[in-house]
């Protein structure tokens, strides 16, 4: 959808807003317009950066009342794009970035323009942590929204596990404080249905123990017999122990031997929450499945988790999400074999055991319906340009196809545009229906479309 832009009330929108405010005439537009994935090259009418709860409802009514799309942004890793529009209004929360910690009570009341590694560093000064993903760089935003699968998910569960509260602006501009007693349904809601019900400010976390840990990239060669020996170690491991077994080309990086780079290998990444000595122990099978290429397996402080970035990284890339029952070396051999046989400058497999603290959740307690998921996988290529596109997304489509078991589910938060069959994947049977009831009570209307969208179910349906 493209509105013209003369529809936003800039002027007034700038006396009226603390904050900023940018147009396609103003410098610094297109900084704000890029989002973390390249290849989204949309030009918004305007792009609102408010500092308080008040110029969010500021422009989430003005979005109303011009009928001007409205994208809203935390941390901009949404792989659909969904942080950016054509014409309409960008709501950016980066300049909304209050932590307030409770280290007695161990909690946090954060607000959503905070990354993921910014607040896993301020909250690590107290010894303390909250899931979030594999990424420093992601918005606490979108990963809350979407259920936030991380290095605590086997010992803590998701992200959401740990949300005890919410505020959010909704579709009428009001401010509302969501728990379990409050709007339950609207809390459910948010617990894994994305951005659909209105702009979350606020979230208040539970805190946990996190310290030292263990952790870090082990490189291990990419047999069928290392690929499912780590599935099976990560099944058998403590809950202390969660991680990421990627299945990639080697990267050009100094620890990996020269002579591997550009191979297939698999990178592991580890983390063992806890005691230090208990950690060594957990990973010692990890290190046993086959001499390491390289072994960077260390005690870290829990923030090392996230490695520095590069601002200027905008890869372009497709990707497929989706659940697997087992990797065995029969599945691990079908993933080598694609893996050699695409020639895309990366191209991966990841895999990650899921169970524990996750899965001791009832299946309907939130929006997130995958609790008896066993492993998630995400499998991946960048493309260069938008020739080269529809190859990379038909080997990717191809490969999800090789790998399918029974778990016919996928993770929103990796999710591009992919039409409705696999958004029903993301919210199965009785959680879309219910997803669709919060919807029509809370954004009949469906000002908040521009998102994985579940619309408002009809009134007598
Ligand atoms: C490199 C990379 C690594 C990732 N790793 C992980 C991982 O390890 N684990 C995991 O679980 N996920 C992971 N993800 C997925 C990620 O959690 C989702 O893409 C998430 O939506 C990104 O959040 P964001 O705030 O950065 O993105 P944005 O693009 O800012 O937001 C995505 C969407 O969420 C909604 N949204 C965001 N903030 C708000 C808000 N405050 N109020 C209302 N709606 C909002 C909007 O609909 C928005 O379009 C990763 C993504 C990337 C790109």
């Amino acid at each position: 959808m493209s509105s013209h832009p003369a529809a936003i009330p800039i002027p007034t929108l700038r006396a009226e807003l603390d904050g900023q405010v940018l147009t396609p005439d103003d410098a610094g537009y297109d900084q704000a317009r890029t989002i973390f994935y390249g290849g989204f090259d949309q030009r918004p009418g305007a792009i609102v950066r408010p500092t308080d709860e008040s110029g969010v409802a500021r422009v989430v009514t003005l979005a109303r009342d011009s009928g001007l799309e409205l994208a809203v942004r935390s941390g901009g890793h949404s792989p659909a794009g969904h942080s950016l529009n054509d014409g309409g209004i960008v709501l950016d929360l980066s300049r909304l970035r209050a932590l307030d910690i409770d280290p007695d009570q161990r909690t946090a009341w954060a607000q959503t323009g905070l990354t993921a590694g910014e607040y896993t560093t301020a909250t690590a000064a107290h010894a303390l942590g909250t899931g979030f993903g594999d990424t420093g760089s992601v918005g606490i935003g979108g990963i809350t929204l979407s259920g936030g699968v991380g290095y605590l998910v086997r010992k803590h569960g998701l992200t959401i596990d740990s949300l005890l509260a919410a505020e959010l602006v909704t579709a009428d501009g009001e401010l509302l404080r969501v728990d379990e007693q409050t709007h339950p349904e609207l809390f459910w809601a948010i617990r894994g249905g994305g951005g659909n019900f209105g702009v979350a400010t606020r979230f208040r976390y539970r805190l946990h123990p996190v310290d030292q840990v263990v952790g870090g990239m082990l490189f291990l060669p990419a047999t069928p017999e290392v690929i499912a020996g780590l599935i099976a170690e990560f099944q058998a491991a403590p809950e202390e122990l969660s991680g990421i077994v990627n299945v990639m080309m080697a990267p050009p990086m100094p620890f990996v031997p020269a002579e591997q780079h550009g191979k297939l290998l698999v990178m592991a990444m580890l983390v063992h929450v806890g005691d230090p000595e208990a950690g060594q122990r957990a990973l010692a099978p990890f290190r046993a499945l086959a001499t390491p290429l390289a072994d960077m397996v260390r005690p870290m402080p829990y923030p090392e988790i996230y490695p520095p970035e590069e601002e200027a990284y905008h890869p372009t890339a497709v990707g497929h999400t989706m659940f697997m029952d087992t990797v065995d070396e029969q599945v691990a051999r079908t993933i080598v074999r694609y893996l050699q046989a695409s020639d895309a400058a990366v191209r991966v497999a990841q895999l990650r055991v899921l169970g524990g603290a996750m899965a001791r959740v009832p299946a309907d307690a939130t929006a997130f319906a995958h609790r008896g998921s066993r492993i998630m996988a995400n499998v991946a290529a960048f493309y260069e340009g938008p020739a080269d596109r529809p190859g990379r997304q038909a080997w990717v489509e191809e490969f999800a196809a090789a790998l399918r078991q029974g778990d016919g589910g996928a993770y929103v938060g990796f999710l591009a545009d992919e039409g409705q069959e696999r958004l029903h994947q993301a919210y199965p049977g009785s959680t879309w229906e219910r997803l669709a009831a919060v919807k029509r009570r809370y954004d009949p209307g469906n000002l908040f479309r521009r998102n994985h969208n579940v619309p408002p179910a009809p009134e007598d349906g």
